[in-house]
């Protein structure tokens, strides 16, 4: 029976040949925007031992408990693909001791994260993030700094139309009297909240404002807001970074509801949209799904493009010293998504440069000998192509042709027995024969006449 042909797995894709120049003009994008806002760039592993997600990201948020893949290994050790990056970040700043280093430290990453989610247009299961992080210090203009190195990223690409939503989530003074405000609202409507609201208010109730369910979303429209509820310390705070945003005239709207996901945030927190992409309607989502079956909105543009906040307290909960913190991630594949929907097309990169020289063989000797020659090439910087794999003189003619060599090498059987091989200059057809010793020398010099 014919076997099966495997297939990558649901929501994981091939960064195929043809995709690169767009990855390419977002990695060079990101590395020189956040290369000049002064970030360095770190990898951390993709697999992390599972409790970083669980103490950092928390373990009762929809990330943790139901889109991480976690595994025990062989071993017995219990570690997860990372759903997102900060935690990975966090972890490396305590475990490399940057505390004792100036602060604030700046990094930045790009690399795949892992959540099993449910698939739909931008939707993956393995995606790419891009991500910056600034480490140390609670300044406001930090906010700030990190809001306007996303704005120029997006700038870079060719992304001019972004709007900010932004919000403050208060912190561990505050948020407590908040949650209580919040319960107390949600527990007089709770027969009307979805299934997962239910269950989320005692243990997650600003949880509630992120839901998606057209019932929840109703029933926010009257919830307390928490910028009304903010300690003296975050209300400060929170003006400072929207005097600073207002100084910088990025475009930002006040969203009152924009909680974000994860446990970790304290403070500032803010989601990047195309303008007109979200936009401020409360029940979006049911806007979406009639504009969807219409099928005229492409929907990844209503997607977040982007999104982060501060942090101040992940550092302590992942054992190290008071760290305050402000970042954010951006995901390759929606953006990439939005440059080709509007036809934003990456400069085409010659990820193999056009080769001046094309070395062609004949005969066994001939093709023993090139595969050394073709090193001493590459080694010299004179840019060669070959198609070892050919036999024939003309095919292998044809292709240098295509790629529009300068000269063709011709190593045949009688010429390496002799040591020598032939030069062809591809436009005259003249040819002339070289030692094979002198060979590279020769074709530098000629690169350089
Ligand atoms: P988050 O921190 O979850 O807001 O993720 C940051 C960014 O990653 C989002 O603004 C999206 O652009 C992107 N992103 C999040 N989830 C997915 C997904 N499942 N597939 C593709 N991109 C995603």
């Amino acid at each position: 029976m014919a076997k099966q042909p495997l297939q990558a797995p649901k929501g994981m894709h091939d960064i195929l040949p043809q995709d690169q120049p767009y990855w390419n003009m977002v990695r060079v994008a990101s590395t020189r925007v956040l290369t000049d806002y002064g970030f360095e760039r770190i990898d951390p592993p993709v697999l992390e031992s599972a409790e970083l997600f669980l103490r950092g990201v928390g373990a009762s948020t929809d990330l943790v408990e139901k889109q991480m893949y976690a595994f025990k290994t062989r071993g017995g050790d219990s570690l997860a693909l990372r759903p997102e990056i900060t935690a990975s970040v966090v972890r490396a700043y305590i475990e490399h001791g940057m505390h004792t280093l100036p602060q604030p430290i700046k990094l930045w990453y790009q690399g795949p994260v892992f959540r099993h989610e449910a698939l739909g247009a931008g939707r993956y299961r393995q995606f790419w993030q891009v991500g910056a992080e600034t480490l140390g210090d609670e300044n406001a203009v930090l906010d700030a700094e990190v809001i306007q190195t996303l704005f120029a990223f997006f700038l870079e690409l060719g992304l001019s139309d972004m709007l900010i939503h932004i919000n403050s989530i208060g912190d561990a003074i505050c948020r407590p009297n908040y949650r209580k405000t919040l319960i107390a609202y949600y527990r007089t409507k709770q027969e009307r909240l979805c299934e997962d609201c239910k269950r989320r208010l005692a243990a997650n109730p600003l949880r509630l404002l992120d839901c998606k369910e057209f019932g929840c979303r109703e029933l926010r429209r009257e919830a307390p807001q928490i910028v009304d509820h903010l300690c003296e310390a975050c209300h400060a705070h929170f003006r400072e970074v929207i005097e600073f945003l207002d100084e910088t005239g990025l475009p930002y709207m006040l969203d009152p509801y924009l909680v974000r996901g994860l446990d970790y945030y304290t403070r500032t927190v803010f989601e990047y949209f195309l303008e007109g992409g979200d936009g401020t309607g409360v029940d979006e989502e049911s806007r979406l799904a009639a504009e969807s079956a219409l099928g005229n909105v492409p929907r990844v543009t209503r997607l977040a493009l982007g999104g982060g906040g501060r942090y101040d307290g992940l550092a302590e909960l992942l054992g190290g010293k008071p760290t305050p913190a402000v970042g954010w991630a951006a995901g390759v594949e929606r953006v990439i998504e939005v440059l080709r929907e509007r036809e934003i097309t990456p400069r085409p990169v010659h990820m193999i440069p056009t080769p001046r020289v094309f070395l062609a063989q004949l005969g066994d000797l001939g093709k023993r000998k090139s595969l050394k020659l073709f090193e001493e090439l590459r080694h010299a910087g004179v840019s060669t192509a070959q198609a070892f794999s050919k036999d024939s003189l003309k095919a292998q003619l044809h292709i240098a042709n295509r790629l529009g060599a300068t000269w063709t090498l011709i190593l045949g059987q009688k010429e390496a027995l002799d040591g020598m091989i032939i030069v062809r200059e591809m436009s005259s057809g003249i040819q002339e024969m070289i030692g094979l010793d002198k060979v590279v020398e020769e074709l530098k010099k000629k690169m350089h006449k």
